[in-house]
């Protein structure tokens, strides 16, 4: 007999115990089923550690303007394996901390890598259990290339494990995570090369966000190289050499991370036996309510392949709780206007379209104002980093459709004005919004 719940979840990370936990609230009895550590990808390998080693990171530039500011500083390095020990301790504590918050709302947590028998039942380990509504929340793994060599390479799971920080280090990739970890690694104090496919990284981004992160990283002397398509990776006497199509060789490294995207995890589901569909990549298709191929089987979050980021995979668990256990029948999540922020030295914050995503959009409807600028708090430093900002409005009432921002404390900035940009936002409430002098803030309500 299979144990019998009204909720099966499979998958413990952010988008699986967040609509675990909401359908809890509702007196619903769930199952969590989760293989690896409670909190998943972003608590254990992802946002977590990865803004812990970016504080760390940030502090190492802060130590830089503190000179400047007329402080006596010496810094002697950082102490990679004490600050990772107290690293991983806070993580420990969180994952403890998500299993009471299971235990507290009754929530059953089983340990265990769960498969699909058929469609309302999964087994873990042999242990059948059974329900009238299953959720997908599995998440995705990096991923290496198909090239020789490649197994010589490491992932981003491996980057949290280091005990000791390398000192030659390629990044090979152009998104999220090579240009977060070339910032902190070169920041840190490693001699960084960033291989990426084309000639830009985050492409994308608005044009002048993606010139404004290579502009940042030449600033903090990290080895861009563009238009370096990976071939083969190898061991030579002194560590790795990776030579790319063009026959150049670059190296050598003593680690070589491939960060070239992200994979569904759902290999071993057996999502045939339930009729689950994918797409090519192995993505879990659903609509906008987050219904998969089966009525009944939700999926949500990263292996969904949409906007992979932990408070999207919230937002979707949360509402399909509320509309499927709450009895709010129209909720669902709306994807567009996701505000994002990527940590690189320092940070960029983008919601809405892009100039040319706009102009593709909107057509001559399109007006653009941005500015580029050195912040106060750089008058005084050394180390200059640009404020790049730029707002995209479109129409003739000049409704905001694009807050593009790099700068420093631009991850902090844009979640109010996220906010505004989904209420409709126009240039004129911008305009009739009073400036908070003196601050890089102000200057998006003052842009000409
Ligand atoms: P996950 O959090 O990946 O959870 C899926 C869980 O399912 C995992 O714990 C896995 O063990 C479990 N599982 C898989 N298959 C099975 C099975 N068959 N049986 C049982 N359990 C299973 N996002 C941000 O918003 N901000 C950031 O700063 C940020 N930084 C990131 C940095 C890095 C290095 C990475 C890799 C990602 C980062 N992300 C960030 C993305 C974020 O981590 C993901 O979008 C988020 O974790 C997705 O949540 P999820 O619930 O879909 O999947
Ligand atoms: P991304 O999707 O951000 O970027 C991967 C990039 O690598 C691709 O866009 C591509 O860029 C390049 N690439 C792909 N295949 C290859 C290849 N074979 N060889 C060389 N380059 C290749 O993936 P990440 O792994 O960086 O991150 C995964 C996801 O996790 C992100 O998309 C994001 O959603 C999430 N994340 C969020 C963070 C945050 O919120 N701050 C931080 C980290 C991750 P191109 O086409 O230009 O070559």
């Amino acid at each position: 007999m299979a144990e019998q719940f009204d909720l099966i979840v499979i998958g413990g990370g952010s988008g699986g115990l967040a609509a675990a936990q909401r359908a809890a609230e509702y007196g619903t009895r769930v199952a969590v089923i989760e293989s690896a550590a409670l909190g998943g990808t972003c608590v254990n390998v992802g946002c977590v550690p990865k803004k812990l080693v970016y504080n760390a990171a940030s502090l190492a530039h802060l130590m830089h303007d503190a000179r400047d500011y007329g402080f006596d500083v010496t810094v002697k390095g950082q102490d990679w394996a004490g600050f990772k020990a107290k690293r991983d301790a806070y993580i420990q504590r969180l994952n403890g901390i998500y299993a009471a918050n299971l235990a507290r709302r009754n929530i059953t947590h089983v340990v265990g890598r769960a498969r699909f028998k058929d469609p309302h039942t999964v087994v873990v380990d042999g242990r059948r259990l059974s329900a009238p509504h299953l959720i997908i929340a599995t998440g995705g793994r990096p991923q290496w290339p198909d090239l020789p060599g490649s197994e010589l390479g490491l992932v981003s799971d491996d980057f949290f494990a280091l005990e000791e920080r390398p000192r030659r280090v390629a990044l090979v990739g152009a998104g999220y995570i090579a240009v977060e970890l070339a910032g902190a690694l070169r920041a840190l104090g490693s001699e960084v090369t960033l291989l990426a496919r084309h000639a830009r990284v985050l492409r994308h981004l608005d044009e002048s966000l993606q010139e404004g992160v290579l502009e940042a990283m030449a600033a903090d002397g990290v080895n861009f190289v563009g238009n370096a398509v990976p071939a083969r990776l190898e061991r030579v006497a002194d560590g790795l050499r990776l030579s790319t199509e063009d026959g150049r060789h670059h190296g050598p490294f003593d680690a070589l991370f491939w960060v070239i995207g992200r994979v569904p995890e759902t290999a071993d589901l057996g999502l045939d036996a339930a009729g689950v569909q994918t797409d090519k990549a192995g993505f879990i298709t659903t609509d906008a309510w987050q219904v998969t191929t089966v009525p009944h089987i939700y999926a949500l979050g990263d292996v969904t392949g949409r906007a992979a980021l932990t408070p999207v995979a919230i937002a979707a668990g949360r509402r399909l709780s509320d509309r499927v256990f709450g009895g709010m029948k129209d909720r669902c999540l709306d994807y567009s206007n996701i505000p994002t922020v990527i940590f690189s030295h320092p940070p960029i914050g983008t919601c809405g379209l892009s100039e040319r995503e706009a102009r593709e959009k909107f057509g001559d409807e399109v007006k653009v104002y941005s500015s580029t600028f050195v912040p106060l708090w750089n008058g005084m430093t050394t180390h200059k980093p640009k404020m790049r900002m730029k707002l995209v409005t479109a129409g003739a009432a000049q409704r905001v459709v694009g807050c593009h921002i790099m700068g420093p404390g631009a991850d902090e900035m844009l979640q109010g004005f996220a906010v505004a940009i989904r209420m409709g936002a126009t240039k004129r409430d911008f305009d009739d919004t009073v400036a908070i002098h003196p601050t890089a803030a102000e200057e998006l309500v003052t842009l000409r």
